[in-house]
């Protein structure tokens, strides 16, 4: 049924799950079971218990395997689920060289439970490939990407880093939340392991917590399979079901969200109470030449950055379109405040370090017109304006 030969788009419908075999149902059924009758005491069926195998969360895990251009893709209860058991390959003793603007959850996992495992970390700018060279150490066995960074995009070069993790007998991990397969497939730049908080883009709706994480070697495979029923962080068979729902819609939602996030980045850039835009879109950002050589688009987030902490609070009160809130990626635009929402757990100076200013806001566009976000924000500045002449 599957056809390799479609585009990614046409893909993303009539893959191996297009309709289910036994029914013919076009939505791929729910499988709620948490046991499976065997047949005798020496004729086992392909499941057996829900946690180490379930046809539901299988559809999913095979779906995004072939969009990713992987061989194996695995379920897991969250996006920290998925990143954190990457991470359980690694054993007492190993170093993980990171990129310094990693997602705050992630910075949380690797700074205050894998030390206490005994597996050490350096973080270093991920864009500068000498300073990650440098600091390739005897026991380091991943380097760890993610491009565009949260919340200040910076561009990293996946195929770059693979060749220098493969030259030193790493493994390269790659989370590609922001972009998903449909703008970016790092598998085919030469990493090891992709990694999605399919809470985002993937799943599409702010309506369930996901992740996913995929692997193109047989070997990796077993290790994470292994991992995943040991941990037993496994995703629910309806969150399944939602994730492969919103999948459908990945390509026009990406399509339209990046054309969108295009359009408002270079208006803001000419807004007078913008001090800065971090937008690889942008011509004059350092990684828009790279981002335009290893993904097919800039993607729908980005950030911008206000005068201060008085501005952004006022802004945010006068706006009126996105939501104000964690998290990112969904029909629905959303505004957050990286500060105290996604780098919340990282102390102010690391934070500040990062370019992660008191000042600085992060937009995710949704499905809107975009003209209608233009004129919410355009009013916004104008409040913005007025009060200040007071
Ligand atoms: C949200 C997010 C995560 C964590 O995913 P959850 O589904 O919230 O656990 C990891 N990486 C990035 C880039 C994210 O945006």
């Amino acid at each position: 049924m599957s056809n390799e030969t479609y585009s990614f788009q046409t893909r993303l419908l009539h893959n191996n799950h297009k309709y289910d075999e036994l029914t013919g149902a076009v939505s791929v059924p729910i499988q709620h079971a948490s046991t499976f009758h065997q047949k005798s005491v020496e004729e086992f069926g392909p499941y057996d218990y829900g946690r180490s195998g379930n046809p539901t969360r299988e559809a999913l895990e095979e779906t995004i395997a072939s969009l990713e251009g992987g061989s194996h893709g695995f379920a897991y209860s969250s996006g920290m689920a998925a990143i954190s058991l990457s991470f359980m390959i690694l054993s007492q003793g190993d170093h993980v060289v990171l990129t310094k603007d990693v997602y705050g959850g992630t910075f949380r996992f690797v700074t205050q439970v894998l030390t206490r495992l005994g597996i050490e970390h350096t973080f270093v700018d991920m864009t500068n490939l000498e300073e990650v060279a440098a600091n390739i150490q005897e026991n380091t066995k991943v380097l760890y990407v993610e491009t565009p960074s949260n919340p200040t995009l910076k561009i990293t070069n996946i195929q770059a880093i693979s060749k220098l993790a493969k030259q030193h007998n790493c493994l390269t991990f790659v989370d590609n939340t922001f972009m998903t397969p449909a703008l970016q497939r790092p598998l085919e730049l030469g990493a090891d392991v992709v990694l999605h908080s399919a809470t985002k883009f993937i799943g599409g709706h702010s309506d369930v917590i996901a992740g996913l994480a995929v692997v193109n070697d047989d070997e990796l495979a077993s290790q994470f399979k292994f991992l995943q029923n040991s941990f037993g962080a496994v995703l629910g068979v309806q969150d399944a079901w939602i994730v492969l729902r919103g999948l459908k819609t990945l390509h026009i939602r990406m399509e339209h969200s990046s054309k969108a996030a295009d359009v408002l980045a270079k208006w803001l850039n000419e807004v007078p109470e913008v001090k800065n835009v971090y937008y690889s879109g942008l011509p004059t950002h350092p990684g828009y030449q790279l981002q335009a050589e290893q993904a097919t688009g800039h993607g729908a987030v980005f950030s911008f950055e206000l005068e201060d902490y008085e501005a952004v609070k006022r802004f945010v009160e006068y706006v009126k379109i996105p939501v104000f809130a964690v998290s990112l990626g969904a029909v629905e635009s959303i505004l957050s405040y990286p500060a105290t929402m996604s780098h919340g757990s990282m102390p102010k100076d690391e934070r500040e370090k990062r370019g992660i200013s008191d000042g600085l806001l992060r937009i995710s566009v949704g499905l809107e017109k975009v003209d209608d976000l233009i004129a919410d924000f355009d009013q916004a500045f104008a409040k913005l304006r007025q009060k200040e002449q007071v």
